[in-house]
């Protein structure tokens, strides 16, 4: 598969699609994750091959074998994006060439090999032009993407595998959290941390959610929606949630979110919130943050907003931090209107509602 030309994906369509009626009723309520679309695209890798079979196909469970080494040694990277319906119709991604280039950075550190941003982005666009019928059209709704890679070879020797499966499956999704909801309120851990130097906390692979599970189980047991992890050297600076980065918001008008240090993950929604602030001419710094800071400028009033970020909930406003150490609201536990004011700007351009003038919306061809 040359890189100069656009790869291929062989359409093998399903022979029993859902029914309109069926579909339609699913979308209705789709939830987040629970529902799938008829097709996937899959692509196959070996040392000898390289990347070949490329493939539009019925949606299916996979046969594998049990000494299959993502099952021993989690060798496991993935990507998350949303395709959305635009006013007059079209379906566009929001960045896809920035999570192509985080999926290459991601299989590095795992000791996989890259996929070509062409052919992730190929994958995308054939399996989206499939299943076209599957992308909502509601308010807040969009078809989320999982694009995800696995080693597959059948072995159980301690090495990097010699065959990979690339997929991406497809989930109509409505909002994260629960409607109506305004804030999260999230824990901060005591005991857990997610990602330490030199780990691999700044990829996106599937062990990092798997160690922050009993986090959050903690967390649900204290009320609360999200973790807030800290560094793993001192427990002393805010890193990121099981899933989302986060801002802060100063009664100056500034915004600050800790530095993409290698123990957090570079979220492009993180990095697309930043462009957009300072292209109004808010100043984000990207610096250190520790906890009994956060708590004593939550008192003081110099903090006025804390936000989560990323793909799944967009922009995610936080009401409230609980820890062993006691509680403490932020602002009047809502939505701040810099929070507000963001998540529409974002909305906004991801939707085609709002003029993009940074080149991030690309129409699905
Ligand atoms: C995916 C992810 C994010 C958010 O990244 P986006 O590109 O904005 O979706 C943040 N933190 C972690 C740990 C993630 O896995």
């Amino acid at each position: 598969m040359a890189a100069e030309t656009r790869p291929q994906f062989a359409i093998q369509p399903h022979p029993e699609p859902i029914s309109k009626g069926e579909r339609d009723a699913l979308l209705a309520n789709p939830g987040f994750g629970r529902i799938f679309t008829d097709h996937m695209a899959i692509v196959r890798w070996t040392e000898e091959g390289g990347w070949q079979d490329a493939r539009i196909e019925a949606r299916h469970p996979l046969s594998i074998d049990p000494a299959c080494a993502v099952l021993h040694y989690a060798q496991e990277i993935f990507e998350g994006l949303k395709a959305y319906r635009d006013a007059e119709g079209g379906i566009s991604l929001f960045r896809p060439e920035e999570n192509a280039r985080r999926f290459r950075a991601s299989a590095e550190r795992l000791a996989m090999p890259p996929v070509p941003e062409e052919l992730f982005l190929e994958a995308l666009n054939a399996l989206i032009r499939t299943d076209a019928d599957w992308v909502p059209d509601s308010q807040g709704a969009s078809l989320y993407l999982r694009p995800f890679m696995f080693a597959s070879e059948t072995f159980l020797g301690v090495r990097p595998s010699l065959e990979y499966l690339f997929l991406v499956i497809a989930s109509p999704v409505g909002a994260y959290f629960k409607p109506g909801k305004d804030a999260v309120t999230v824990w901060v851990s005591d005991d857990y941390t997610r990602a330490a130097p030199g780990g691999t906390g700044a990829a996106k692979c599937g062990g990092n959610y798997a160690a922050s599970l009993i986090a959050q189980a903690e967390a649900s047991r204290h009320g609360c929606d999200q973790v807030v992890f800290l560094d793993a050297a001192e427990h002393r600076w805010v890193e990121e949630l099981g899933g989302m980065n986060i801002f802060f918001v100063f009664d100056d008008g500034s915004l600050r979110t800790p530095p993409l240090s290698g123990t957090i993950l570079p979220g492009i929604t993180r990095d697309s919130i930043m462009q957009i602030a300072r292209a109004a001419g808010t100043e984000v710094r990207e610096v250190p943050y520790a906890i009994d800071q956060w708590r004593a400028d939550a008192a003081s009033g110099h903090l006025r907003e804390v936000f989560a970020c990323g793909t799944a909930a967009v922009i995610a406003p936080i009401g409230e931090i609980r820890s062993s150490k006691g509680n403490f609201p932020i602002g009047d536990g809502g939505c701040g209107p810099v929070t507000g004011e963001l998540r529409n700007t974002l909305v906004g351009i991801q939707r085609g509602n709002i003029a993009d003038p940074y080149g991030w919306v690309k129409t699905v061809v």
